[in-house]
């Protein structure tokens, strides 16, 4: 049975970079589940899809022609990496993520990063929906002022011009959207472990992470 270690949390509480950092270290492959849902979020703004077309926005979820490589997202052949990372599209991405027929049409499409040696994935739910054999479980918090605090940081570090209050506004929103959805809603696994990053650097966090691994 292929190892999967899965980092749940919410939205900007570091998993991205501890997953990915993980990973490497394991040598292991990496899921960044909610790209798929800012693809398909991508994909419902560029058309004129409305919200309510849940059967339309469904079927772009089951056929996203998504390829990752070298640490860049592409869209068919276009590279997306940037475009996905934007708010309007986090937000979007939270708004489709809530139909029940869109988690489910990229249950198949997640399963399948599962390759040896292993893998780490980070989202919402891969404890306790996509991978709920994972041999490793961690959720990952941190206050919405540290959180906000970093994404602002992140945003900056790309040029891309951002408001602080706005960007702490925007994840409690989306907090609420993904802790209080019906289906999958945003809630440690059981047997999850629990770290607050609020005063963790990444690198502790990382290693904590190993720790348990290796345990
Ligand atoms: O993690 P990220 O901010 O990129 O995810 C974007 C949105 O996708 C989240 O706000 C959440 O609503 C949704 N998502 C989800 N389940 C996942 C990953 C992401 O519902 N496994």
């Amino acid at each position: 049975n292929i190892p999967v270690i899965t980092i749940d949390g919410p939205t900007a509480s570091g998993k991205g970079t501890v997953a990915r950092i993980v990973a490497e270290k394991l040598h292991f492959h990496y899921l960044d589940s909610g790209a798929l849902y800012r693809l398909t979020a991508l994909s419902v703004l560029r058309s004129n899809i409305k919200i309510e077309d849940v059967g339309q926005i469904a079927s772009i979820a089951s056929h996203l022609p998504c390829r990752f490589a070298d640490s860049r997202i592409f869209l068919a052949d276009e590279d997306v990496s940037d475009a996905i990372r934007k708010e309007e599209v986090g937000i979007m991405a939270s708004k489709v993520a809530a139909i029940p027929e869109v988690r489910k049409a990229l249950v198949s499409l997640q399963t399948g990063f599962r390759k040896a040696p292993g893998l780490v994935g980070d989202g919402r739910d891969m404890g306790t929906v996509i991978f709920p054999d994972a041999i490793l479980k961690v959720f990952l918090t941190a206050s919405a002022d540290i959180r906000a605090q970093r994404r602002y940081k992140q945003l900056m570090e790309k040029g891309i011009p951002a408001n602080i209050d706005s960007l702490r506004n925007d994840l409690i929103e989306r907090d609420l959207r993904d802790t209080q959805r019906k289906e999958s809603p945003l809630v440690p696994a059981k047997d999850a472990l629990t770290l607050d990053t609020s005063h963790l650097g990444i690198d502790e966090t990382v290693e904590r992470i190993l720790d348990w691994f290796a345990q």
